[in-house]
């Protein structure tokens, strides 16, 4: 069977109907021979035992003739009405010796010739008594009767049993031959049909096999193909036969690879961008599509960053569109070392935008992506032997938070880089607009963006006093938000929205800019205060904030030390390597440093000591309560020890009362900071409150 698989469709068909003609032959010829040996037979049974039956009963009816005859001789009396008797006695005399004559020219058998010589002998003694028994009747008709019943009757009765005897042998053979044709007819019968039988077998049999060897094969080429034709071009090979299906599937399997290669070919083209090689707004919008129903389906969030740089087009312009490029290029390779997970999708969807898609990060997460993009752009590109800074603006959404589906993804994240880009905020997550959503704190917040624009923020300021001096040489700018409907926002309902949302780096350089507007006009008016900033985990990041702090104290002609920076503990623990960086930046322009909340984070002393700070911030919940709580006591006043022993000048903030006042001086704190000298006021309240300290 597998080597008839193996021929050629031609050939099975032309053996297979060779060997049903040879045997549809082969029935034909043996039905002739059987009808030519039927014909033999039915030929020698009329020729031969027929032909003798015949001839015996032949010489039987010409001996009862006889003896008829011879009776009849009694009864005429005159001799001429004898004569004609006597002829027709020699008549049938003649046909019984023709008949015997015939009969034993050639004797079938033995038997046969026994019985004919009995029948030769019975018949001379007859004739020799008819003839004696007629030559008495001559002579004496009454006088013959008594030979005749003596000799003639007794010979012609042996003659008689001896013919009949004949008769019944060829009767015999005649009954046994026909016997024997009906026989081999009903052989012949019989076998025609096993063969005939035997060739519709064998012809279906072959039909079969040729139909399995061709349909199969074919149904299975039929399922490759249309396997393909939808698209399918991984599906397993059927099975390859050696006739021409095999070549059939061959050529289907030649046209599959040219299929796969020439897609990869197009979805090379469709999918790539050519200039740096990564995907490009199709494919990421294909992926983004994917991620979002992944992430509906698992219940886990995606984030979409798009990336605009801020210095493209500038580049473009003086250096060119070869250095663009290269720059393009450069900036894509950065993109894509700084992606930690297989799963992330980095694109460039034209000009100087990019992509990124992270699959199953939330918002804050892609935050944090965001952030370390945009230190690895920190370092210049360089182009032409020329050093590039190639800022960037970053804008994050994420499903389900702030969109749906993909499109709203992808505008949403625009419109947050649009507002990073304005408000040179680097890196900002989306943020609904007023009305948007129904919960009011994210409605508030979403108001953040008119509130800058609007100047609807103010700085409060609150004094940090020399507790051994009582001099207040220092305020703590805290800003606040006077909404139009909703009147005094303090900090804590928007500041940390802010953060997540990184937003905060708009509202830090606002505060940066109104402190050395203040510091300069306090200065002028004869007042000199410097002015403590608080300082977020995402300002730290961003690139920029030494530039921010240098335009505007020389805006305002400031001077560095002015200015101390309020870093909270968990914002330098949340990334120390490059809190460090930033603060040995800040540092080296002479602004002071302060660690704010001090005892709330986990940061090591060790590492602190390396920090380049000049003062520690001991939190306001250890503060509050160390008159009644012991531990807090201790702690407190163990840390202003332990900065003393750094080298650090220690605030305490958060004193409500004298006694804590005087426990705080007693320990040697070095200034104090609550509502126990003053609440934050605003400016022209300060001046005030500058006044009455004086007059006191
Ligand atoms: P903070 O930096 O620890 O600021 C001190 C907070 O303690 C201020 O709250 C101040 O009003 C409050 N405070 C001062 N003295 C006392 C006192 O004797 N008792 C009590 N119970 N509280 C006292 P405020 O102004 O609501 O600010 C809250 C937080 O908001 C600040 O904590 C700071 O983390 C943040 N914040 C305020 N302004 C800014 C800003 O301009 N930038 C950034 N990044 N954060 C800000
Ligand atoms: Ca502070
Ligand atoms: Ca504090």
């Amino acid at each position: 069977m597998q080597v008839f698989g193996r021929l050629r469709i031609g050939l099975k068909l032309g053996l297979a109907f060779a060997v049903v003609l040879l045997l549809l032959t082969g029935v034909i010829a043996f039905g002739l021979v059987q009808v030519q040996r039927l014909e033999e037979s039915s030929d020698k049974l009329a020729a031969g035992t027929l032909r003798r039956a015949i001839l015996a009963h032949n010489a039987q009816n010409a001996a009862q003739a006889q003896a008829a005859r011879l009776n009849s001789l009694f009864l005429l009396d005159k001799q001429i009405a004898r004569i004609p008797v006597y002829v027709e006695i020699d008549r049938q005399n003649k046909i019984l010796t023709s008949a015997l004559e015939q009969l034993a020219s050639h004797p079938a058998d033995e038997h046969e010739r026994r019985l004919l010589d009995q029948v030769g002998q019975s018949r001379a003694r007859f004739t020799e008594a008819l003839n004696t028994t007629v030559d008495a009747v001559e002579l004496d008709l009454e006088g013959a009767r008594a030979p005749m019943l003596r000799q003639a009757l007794p010979a012609l009765e042996t003659l008689l049993g001896d013919t009949d005897a004949l008769v019944t042998l060829q009767a015999v053979r005649l009954d046994n031959q026909t016997a024997e044709i009906r026989a081999a007819e009903t052989a012949s019968k019989r076998w025609m049909l096993v063969l005939g039988l035997a060739a519709v077998s064998v012809g279906c049999l072959s039909a079969l096999a040729i139909t399995r060897s061709i349909v199969r094969p074919l149904v299975a080429a039929l399922s490759f193909a249309d396997g393909i034709a939808a698209g399918r071009l991984d599906g397993t090979l059927p099975a390859v036969p050696g006739d021409e299906i095999g070549h059939l599937i061959d050529g289907l399997e030649r046209m599959r690879s040219g299929i796969v290669e020439r897609e990869e070919r197009i979805t090379q083209l469709a999918y790539r961008d050519a200039l740096t090689d990564l995907p490009n707004r199709t494919l990421f919008s294909e992926r983004l599509h994917q991620a979002v129903a992944t992430a509906s389906r698992a219940g886990h969030a995606t984030s979409v960053l798009t990336m605009d740089l801020d210095r493209f087009k500038h580049v473009n312009d003086v250096l060119g569109h070869e250095s663009g490029d290269e720059l393009l290029r450069a900036v894509a390779s950065r993109l894509t070392k700084t992606m930690l997970r297989e799963s992330d999708t980095v694109a460039r969807l034209g000009g100087d935008e990019f992509a990124i898609l992270l699959p199953t990060q939330g918002s804050q997460d892609a935050l944090l992506v965001a952030e370390r993009i945009l230190r690895t752009l920190e370092t210049p590109i360089t182009l032409e032997g020329q050093p590039i800074d190639v800022g960037a603006s970053i804008g994050i959404a994420s499903f389900p938070e702030h969109g749906k589906d993909a499109s709203e993804l992808m505008s949403r994240a625009d419109a947050a880089m649009y507002l990073a880009k304005r408000t040179n905020s680097g890196a900002m997550i989306f943020c609904e607009a007023p009305g948007d959503s129904r919960r009011d704190s994210l409605s508030l917040l979403g108001e953040l963006r008119q509130a800058l624009e609007q100047n609807q923020l103010v700085l409060y300021f609150q004094p940090k006093v020399g507790l051994a001096s009582g001099l207040t040489q220092h305020v703590e700018a805290l800003v606040r938000w006077v909404h139009p409907e909703r009147g005094m926002v303090p900090p804590d309902r928007f500041i940390p929205f802010a953060e997540q949302t990184g937003y905060i780096k708009a509202i830090t350089r606002w505060v940066i800019e109104n402190a050395c507007m203040e510091i300069a006009r306090w200065e002028r008016s004869g007042l000199r205060v410097g002015v403590s900033i608080n300082i977020s985990a995402h300002d730290l990041t961003h690139q920029d904030l030494p530039g921010i702090f240098a335009a505007q104290l020389s805006r305002f002609a400031v001077a560095p030390e002015a200015l101390c920076l309020e870093i909270t503990e968990s914002a330098i623990m949340d990334d120390p390597r490059s809190a460090l960086a930033a603060l040995e930046r800040l540092h080296q322009m002479n602004l002071r440093l302060s660690i704010d909340d001090f005892g709330t984070g986990y940061s090591s002393l060790a590492y602190l000591k390396r920090l380049p700070v000049q003062e520690l911030k001991i939190d306001k919940s250890f503060v509050l309560n160390m008159a009644s709580d012991a531990d807090d006591a201790a702690i407190v006043r163990s840390t202003i020890d332990l900065a003393h022993n750094m080298g650090l000048k220690v605030v305490a903030e958060g004193i409500e009362t004298e006694q804590i006042w005087n426990l705080l001086r007693a320990w040697g704190c070095d200034y104090g900071q609550g509502y126990y000298v003053s609440r934050p006021l605003p400016a022209a309240d300060l001046e005030a409150w500058y006044q009455r300290q004086a007059a006191a």
